[in-house]
Order: C-alpha cells, then sequence, then structure tokens
C-alpha cells in the first residue's frame, strides 16, 4: 500500500543538481555570465542544430519566435488546441489571429490533412505561421510540414516543450532529433519543472537559422546589442545601442547550470519514461482502455503517457485514482473552448476531434523517478476500479 500522493509528473532532482546550483551561487555571476551559452551550446550540439537561445521560459520562447517572424494584428497563424495555451498565447501577444486546427484522433497531434485542407481553402500566404506541438512527446511529421511550408508560403515554429529527447525518422531514412530544426525555422522548449529538463522555470529557442536567431537573442534583452558589427555607431568600450523594444526574457545562470546538469540525464530519462509507458501498455492491455499510439521509426519522448477512457468513466476513474492518492491529470481543456479564445469568437464544434478526445482523455503519472512499486500500484488501483464495476465497458 501506498500513502504518499503519485503525481502525473514529477522533476528528479540529485546531488549533482545541487552541487551544480551551489558552486554557480559562489561564482561572479548569477546572470549573463558563462553558464547560459554553454547550456545553449550543449543543447545544440545535443540537437545537432546551429543555434540556441535560452530564455526565462517556454512561453517567452514563443513570443520571441513570434517577434522574429514579425507577426502583426491581424496576422493568420494555426496551431492545435490539445496543447498547453501558451502555444497560442505567444503569438496573441502580436495581435495574431489564432486559427485551431483539429487533431488526428490517433496521435492527437495536429491532423496535417486537416491543415492542408484550411491552407487549400485560401490564397497562398494567407497563413504567416503554423505552430504544432509535439503533444505528450509525439513528434510531429516535420518533413511533410516542410513540404506544406514550401508550398504554401508559412513559418514553422515546432513547440517542441513536450518532447526533447525524442526522434523521428524522415523518408531517407535518417533519424531527426526533435527540435532539430532540420525541416523547421524555429523550435522552442521548456524547462518547467514537470518537462524533461527541470530548471525551475525556463526555455529554449532553437533554430538553423541566424537572421532568427540574431533577432531572437536581440529581443531576449530589451532590444539592446553591443556587439560592435551590428552598432549603428560607436561612441566607446562603454557604448550600446537599443535597436528594438525588446523585453527581458533572460535566465539566470544557475537555472542554466541546473539545465545543464539535467540535459546530462535526458536519455536516460527518455529510455525509462519509454520502459514505464511499456509497462503500463502491457498492464493496461486487457481494460477498456486505448494506450498511447506508436508508429515505427519514433521514439516517443513520454512527457505524458495519455489513455483513453469511455467518457462516462472518465470522471469516476479520475476521482477513484484522487482518492487513492494517484493524481491522474486531464490535458487538455481544448484551448479554443478557453472563456479568452471565446470571446474572439472561437467556440465549441469548432474541433470535434479535439472536442471528443477532452472527454476520454487521461495523463496516467509518468516520470523517471516513479518507482516500480509505485506504478504497480497505479496499475493495481486502475483494475480496482474496473473490477468494481457492475458491468466492463
Ligand atoms: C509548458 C508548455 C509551454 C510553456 O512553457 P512555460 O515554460 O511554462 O512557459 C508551452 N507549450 C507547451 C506545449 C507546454 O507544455
Amino acid at each position: 500500500m501506498i500513502s504518499h500522493p503519485i503525481p502525473y509528473g514529477h522533476q528528479l532532482i540529485t546531488d549533482e543538481d545541487i552541487q551544480a546550483v551551489v558552486e554557480t551561487l559562489k561564482s561572479d555571476y548569477l546572470t549573463q555570465g558563462p553558464r547560459i551559452p554553454e547550456f545553449e551550446l550543449q543543447f545544440a550540439n545535443y540537437l545537432g542544430c546551429n543555434y540556441a537561445c535560452m530564455v526565462s521560459n517556454g512561453t517567452a520562447a514563443l513570443h520571441l519566435c513570434a517577434m522574429a517572424l514579425d507577426i502583426k494584428p491581424g496576422d493568420k497563424v494555426i496551431t492545435t488546441p490539445i496543447t498547453f495555451v501558451a502555444s497560442a498565447n505567444g503569438f496573441r501577444y502580436l495581435g495574431a489571429d489564432i486559427v485551431f486546427c483539429d487533431i488526428d484522433p490517433k496521435t492527437f497531434l495536429m491532423d496535417l490533412d486537416k491543415l492542408e485542407t484550411i491552407l487549400n481553402a485560401s490564397p497562398t500566404g494567407t497563413y504567416k505561421a503554423v505552430v504544432p506541438v509535439d503533444f505528450a512527446g509525439y513528434p510531429i511529421d516535420e518533413e511533410r510540414l516542410h513540404k506544406l511550408a514550401q508550398q504554401y508560403g508559412f513559418a514553422t515554429v515546432i513547440d517542441c516543450c513536450h518532447a526533447p529527447g525524442g526522434s523521428w525518422t524522415d523518408s531517407k531514412g535518417e533519424t531527426q532529433k526533435i527540435g532539430n530544426c532540420k525541416y523547421a525555422d524555429l523550435s522552442v522548449f521548456s524547462f518547467h519543472p514537470v518537462k524533461h529538463i527541470a530548471a525551475g522555470e525556463g526555455g529554449c529557442i532553437t533554430t538553423n537559422r541566424k537572421d532568427l536567431y540574431d533577432k531572437v537573442a536581440l529581443y531576449r534583452t530589451h532590444g539592446i546589442t553591443k556587439d560592435t558589427n551590428l552598432l549603428i555607431k560607436n561612441d566607446g568600450g562603454w557604448y550600446y545601442e537599443m535597436q528594438e523594444l525588446g523585453y527581458n526574457y533572460r535566465i539566470t545562470e544557475f537555472q542554466a547550470a541546473l539545465a545543464s546538469s539535467q540535459l546530462k540525464r535526458l536519455d536516460w530519462s527518455i529510455e525509462r519514461r519509454n520502459e514505464i509507458a511499456k509497462k503500463y501498455d502491457e498492464a493496461l492491455d486487457k481494460l477498456p482502455i486505448l494506450i498511447p499510439y506508436r508508429q515505427e521509426g519514433i521514439t516517443h519522448a513520454f512527457h505524458l503517457y495519455v489513455v483513453e477512457v469511455h467518457p462516462k468513466r472518465r470522471k469516476a476513474l479520475y476521482d477513484y485514482l484522487r482518492e487513492h492518492q494517484i493524481f491522474a491529470q486531464v490535458l487538455y481543456i481544448p484551448a479554443h473552448t478557453m472563456p479568452y479564445y471565446k470571446s474572439l469568437g472561437h467556440k465549441e464544434g469548432e474541433c470535434p476531434v479535439a472536442e471528443d478526445y477532452y472527454t476520454r482523455c487521461l495523463a496516467l503519472p509518468m516520470y523517471p523517478s516513479l518507482t516500480d512499486e509505485e506504478q504497480q500500484y497505479v496499475i493495481d488501483t486502475i483494475w480496482d476500479f474496473y473490477s468494481q464495476l457492475p458491468t466492463k465497458g
């Protein structure tokens, strides 16, 4: 019997992580020092992309992408309703008109067939950017998206907040790490504690395009530069210029140190998450529960292990698990049904697949430090729930 709460996700902080933070606190820099570029280099090397720009959180990362793409009020941007609202909000900050593209019922990711239908219905160039989300850690088909981007003339920003460490295979048979931007303009990550790399708060933008990197780096710190190549004039060593209206979206040195330390365990974390997923798959197979779909050739990053259950049972199962200290979570409430997005004219019925998904989904506890004993307790409790029902279904 387990008597402590089991959340749906949780960070793992090791002695090594604590050591890295303590060392940074004793160093000369708490912000704007060497740890941030160090992490950026490590992360870019890990993913295999040219540039990484570390920022204060994932939402800031999305906002900076929108700025770098020069999103203007009324520009149309397409995203998915099954995401954390920040995916859309980052573009709303600049007044973008958000279009929600319904999801694929198997992967729960933006349905690229439906995306194509939306794109086809308007002249080329109507949509400024498309922002798919690698929901739960499942990779979107970036290669197909890239082809559509070329055909219809939009920029691609992949919200990879759920998916660092995951990968997929392109049509040439090459493995592509999620967020490497081989087929995308920009990718964004979050280092919130519930995500794979926990830095307290934190985010990162990756790209292979120098022009976009320069912009996000400039906007991250007030639009101020000291780079002599970029200065319009130069009065001396003290001189800097504020060239654009930017923000303070910097992260601290000790958060960067924590992120670097966590990055070392990312591959282990993905392996462990996949192990946990396999155990759930096998244990829940005989119950009226739909387990997460995976295609050949992908490595699921398993930020979330989302199952689907009968809509009539979902709340009861959720409540039953809570009574037993298991805090499964419903992710996500479709973004277009949020009061704010409704106030902009969005409404129920807009994305029927996403709305149906929302009535069935449940994210079970999934994090690398979940013990075998804890997982078994989760499984047994789910079995108990179903065995107590008058009829199965
Ligand atoms: C967490 C998350 C974000 C936002 O990241 P923060 O660091 O919390 O600002 C954006 N998109 C998705 C899909 C997320 O899960």
